[in-house]
């Protein structure tokens, strides 16, 4: 296949540099599962990856997918179904949950899993516990989340340096990977003879590790699901191009037939006889769709991969697919602490649920004052940091706490049992006071009216019942919280100082706003009419849950379910799996 140093604008099939049946750009989970199922159904695939790692934020994500019903769930003692999740969904929803894709998503996700299960190393099992993020009729406390299992880098050979790495913020002693269910063995080794045997495991394990590799090679969470797909990927011999760019999708009538793709070595114009899936992982650090779509104060960070500029979005649109913007909220929110490293990198840290839910912080706005259940999912925090009811928002927000907290819990970049926070305070990340007044002056607050919101917040700690903001009474917060902690494990009284406070910021983890796509992930004009040869997936199609978040795992989830029907799609083999809405 021949590059074109100077490709001419191209319609129909004239001109073209090669041919295959399925493009894929883009090599997250969207790209990579549609890509996995076209080859395991017989395509010729070709993935185009901007970069020179797969992976994109999903690399760097838990790798949790949401998928009600499962056998997985059921097998591991903790049934779940559809039923009780369109309950859930409706109540999330409302008038929205009658979307065809959502039917077909809840549909056809139990069999994604089980085909990926049965064909590819891709296995995903549930923790017992990890509930939907909304106290709702139909709401899981276990069984629809579900993680993939960890995998063996080294199973990869030379192809290991070509996984994403996971967020430098998560990673310790030189790049070993960290999971919810390793923390407790690490901070107390000796508090019991597992949590011994497992600690010493993963120390030993990482000390091999350093003398052979750049980082650790025990992948977890999403850094496994990259893993796992791209060993797959090789397996199947599928063609991974890296560098390789999508520049223009090339139509001909209102078909797409393929696209020019910018490589190292110059453009290469593409014909796809079967279609072309974008996953470009969304909105990510597109300048202009940031503004576009974006209000000014969630602008400033963003969690997504720095290889995501919206392009797939761009393109699609370039060639009349429609975007959909009617949405609850136009991205997926963390609040976010930042601090620039030593090394002139600005660490961007996620505060998903290590330190909001456990007894002993509250957050309030620049005015003092509390504002949201601290405990609540990081996108409903970030959601209420911008409700601001004609006040100015909450933006950034403070999470306040005392010296034991930052030892039992650690805030943010800071670890449980930091003993010099010195490091922190100078660069500006933890601000510091001996007193409630004194800390009021650091973050602009009134000393009085922070003083008086302590004051309260300690008496509900002494009562366990937060009359303000509920804290503690879902199965989310307590999940978060601290079992041990009584009556309410997310609430202890704060002080006596010194006090601590570290701001947080809005910051996307992923865009709802997207191409508008059918249940077949095939993209729509905005006539309502097919972009024949068009699919999209992954945040480059609009959130099925409008931009709401029911749960952990609804990106992830949808990315790699329409992805499957994408390429069963393309390989016309989606009606042996007919769902209802179809
Ligand atoms: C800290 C964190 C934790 C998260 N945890 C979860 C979770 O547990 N569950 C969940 O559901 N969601 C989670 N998310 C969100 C989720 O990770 C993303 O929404 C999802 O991974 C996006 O997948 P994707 O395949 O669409 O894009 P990505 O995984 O971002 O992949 C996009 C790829 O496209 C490539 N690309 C970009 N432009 C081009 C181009 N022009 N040509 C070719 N290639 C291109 C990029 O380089 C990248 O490799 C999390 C996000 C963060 C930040």
């Amino acid at each position: 296949m021949a590059n074109r140093a100077n490709p001419t604008p191209l319609s129909g099939d004239r001109n073209w540099d090669g041919e295959t049946d399925l493009l894929i750009v883009g090599a997250g989970a969207a790209g990579m599962t549609a890509a996995l199922v076209g080859a395991l159904e017989g395509l010729r695939v070709v993935v185009c990856e901007k970069s020179d790692m797969v992976g994109g934020t999903t690399a760097t994500s838990a790798g949790t997918v949401w998928i009600p019903g499962s056998h997985q769930s059921e097998a591991a003692g903790v049934p779940d179904s559809i039923t009780a999740a369109r309950n859930y969904l409706a109540g999330v929803l409302g008038d929205d949950a009658s979307d065809e894709r959502l039917s077909a998503y809840l549909a056809s996700g139990p069999t994604v899993l089980d085909y990926l299960e049965r064909r590819t190393s891709v296995v995903f099992v549930p923790p017992p516990i990890h509930p939907d993020y909304r106290d709702l009729p139909g709401a899981a406390i276990g069984g629809r989340a579900l993680g993939v299992l960890p995998f063996d880098g080294r199973r990869l050979g030379n192809d290991f340096d070509r996984v994403r790495p996971p967020r430098r913020e998560f990673m310790v002693l030189g790049g070993m990977m960290v999971g919810k269910n390793d923390i407790p063995a690490l901070l107390e080794p000796f508090s019991s003879w597992g949590n011994f045997k497992h600690a010493f495991s993963l120390l030993a394990r990482q000390a091999r590790d350093r003398l052979t590799f750049k980082r650790g090679t025990r992948l977890t969470m999403g850094n496994a699901l990259v893993a796992r797909l791209l060993y797959d990927l090789r397996r199947l011999a599928v063609d991974i191009r890296y560098g390789t760019a999508l520049k223009e999708l090339v139509k001909a009538g209102d078909e797409i037939v393929g696209a020019v793709l910018t490589t190292p070595t110059g453009a290469l114009a593409l014909r796809a006889g079967k279609g072309i899936v974008l996953a470009t992982g969304g909105i990510g650090r597109s300048e202009e769709l940031r503004e576009r779509f974006l209000s000014e104060n969630t602008r400033r960070y963003s969690l997504t991969c720095d290889t995501n500029t919206g392009d797939g979005i761009l393109a699609g649109e370039r060639v009349c697919g429609q975007i959909d913007s009617k949405l609850h909220s136009p991205a997926l929110w963390m609040p976010s602490s930042v601090m620039k490293q030593l090394d002139g990198h600005l660490s961007v840290f996620p505060h998903i649920m290590l330190d909001r839910a456990k007894p002993g912080l509250l957050a309030v706005g620049s005015n003092g004052r509390r504002f949201v259940n601290e405990a609540s999912s990081y996108h409903d925090f970030v959601q209420a940091m911008l409700r601001a009811n004609g006040a100015p928002a909450n933006v950034p927000s403070y999470l306040i706490c005392d010296r034991s907290f930052i030892s039992d819990f650690g805030i943010g970049l800071v670890h449980p049992g930091t003993r010099d926070l010195r490091r922190f305070v100078d660069a500006g990340y933890l601000f510091e006071g001996e007193t409630i007044a004194d800390l009021a002056a650091k973050i602009g607050a009134d000393g009085e009216t922070l003083s008086q919101t302590m004051e309260r917040y300690n008496g509900y700690a002494e009562t366990g019942i937060d009359e303000e903001f509920g804290r503690g009474t879902s199965e989310l917060n307590r999940f978060n919280g601290d079992p041990t902690n009584k009556p309410n494990p997310c609430l202890r009284k704060i002080g006596p100082g010194p006090y601590y406070a570290v701001a947080v910021w809005p910051s996307d983890l992923a865009s709802s706003v997207g191409l508008h796509t059918d249940s077949r992930a095939r993209v729509l004009q905005s006539n309502g009419e097919l972009l024949k040869g068009l699919y999209a997936t992954g945040a480059d199609a609009a959130s099925i849950f409008k931009g709401t978040y029911p749960g952990p795992g609804t990106m992830i989830g949808p990315a790699m379910v329409f992805a499957w029907r994408a390429a069963m799609d393309a390989a016309g083999v989606l009606d042996n799996y007919a769902t209802p809405t179809d």
